[in-house]
């Protein structure tokens, strides 16, 4: 595409962008053209879609703790979990539910409304699977929104967690389908979309994001986020991460990505999922209060809280308080879980119904008379 060309798709998506519809029929050559966009346009649409349907000034925090850690099978280049890399990092076994229910009240304190379970499996055992649901519904007695994050799940793992009183399960597709191999090769993008199918089916609300930084072309971040917003339902919360690089895993010494990229790919997601919680996750460490502040002018609403993210550091939760003081920021109340919840189940109901109808006319009922 010659650059005239380029700058008049760039405008025709942007004309289309403002408007703030949900769609699901991204097309790459869109996708990209947000990528190019002179800044301050990009920034400014971002903010005039994300005012259509949130309140600017409210960021929902969620805190995450690690209840598995290490020992992971699996090979994704940025993980200090993976058993193949050699970072220093303590594998421990899967937490106890009572410890795990303490840690969810002490966060409850600081503010935080969702908590976020994260275990390093390929996929969680059965086993393990009953002791999680159980903190799951201990922690939502607490009055908390609960997101999971355990690998690979089935139809039937997702559906019992979401018995357990689960809101959100979180599996990101961590970067394009073209550039998947250069980072995982113990599983497939397609491994990836099987498990968010099964999720969506179970009634859970979807978390699913990426990383920016593990050497990706621009490219592939517009891949990235199309995959995402074109899912048959935006998930309801987006985490962008920034790669955290910790010596002994491959990509460890990749080049940093350029703070404007990372707000560039910030402002494309939330034009991309309007509706969307845009999560500003991983890599905040290594972020100054400028560089926050620029990614929630571009659409972020949603940040983890707290010293620790899994096992990489996060900023202290005190940094955190006053970084919202000084932006007149204020955290989100809790969402309307329940309601949420009951939508969940409705949908499964639905999708039964549906499924038992097509069956019904699929093989003609054997009369007894
Ligand atoms: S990202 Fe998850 S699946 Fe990959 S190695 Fe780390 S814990 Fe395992």
């Amino acid at each position: 595409m010659s650059v005239s060309q380029q700058t008049a798709q760039s405008q025709t998506t942007l004309e289309r962008v403002r408007r703030g519809e949900i769609r699901h029929d991204w097309t790459a050559e869109e996708a990209r053209a947000l990528f190019e966009l002179p800044f301050n346009e990009l920034i400014f649409a971002a903010q005039t879609v994300h005012r259509q349907y949130f309140d600017p000034n409210e960021v929902q925090v969620s805190t995450l703790l690690s209840i598995k850690t290490g020992g992971c099978p699996e090979d994704c280049a940025y993980c200090p979990q993976s058993a193949r890399y050699d970072t220093g990092l303590e594998k421990e076994k899967l937490m106890d539910v009572n410890f795990v229910v303490a840690q969810a009240k002490a966060a409850k304190a600081k503010g935080a409304t969702r908590f976020c379970m994260g275990a390093a499996y390929r996929s969680p055992t059965d086993k393990h699977l009953d002791r999680i649901t159980d903190m799951i519904s201990q922690v939502r007695a607490l009055g908390m929104e609960t997101c999971a994050t355990l690998g690979m799940v089935n139809r039937e793992q997702a559906e019992k967690m979401a018995d357990a009183g689960l809101d959100y399960y979180n599996h990101n597709i961590d970067t394009a389908e073209d550039f998947y191999g250069d980072i995982i090769t113990t599983r497939t993008f397609d491994d990836r979309m099987d498990t968010l199918e099964n999720v969506r089916q179970a009634g859970l609300n979807v978390c699913c994001g990426g990383i920016v930084g593990m050497g990706e072309e621009t490219g592939h971040r517009a891949d990235m986020l199309r995959a995402l917003a074109n899912l048959p339902q935006h998930p309801g919360s987006v985490p962008i991460n920034q790669l955290v690089q910790v010596p002994g895993t491959p990509l460890y010494g990749q080049e940093e990505v350029h703070p404007v990229e990372f707000v560039r790919t910030i402002a494309a997601a939330r034009l991309m999922m309007p509706a969307s919680h845009v999560r500003l996750s991983a890599g905040r460490t290594d972020m100054n209060d400028e560089t926050q502040a620029l990614c929630f002018l571009a659409g972020a609403n949603s940040i983890f809280y707290g010293d620790k993210l899994l096992t990489t550091d996060n900023p202290e939760a005190d940094a955190d308080q006053q970084l919202f003081q000084r932006l007149g920021l204020r955290p989100e109340a809790v969402g309307r879980v329940e309601e949420r919840r009951e939508c969940g189940r409705g949908k499964r109901e639905d999708a039964a119904a549906e499924a038992a109808a097509q069956a019904d006319q699929a093989e003609p009922h054997v009369r007894a008379d």
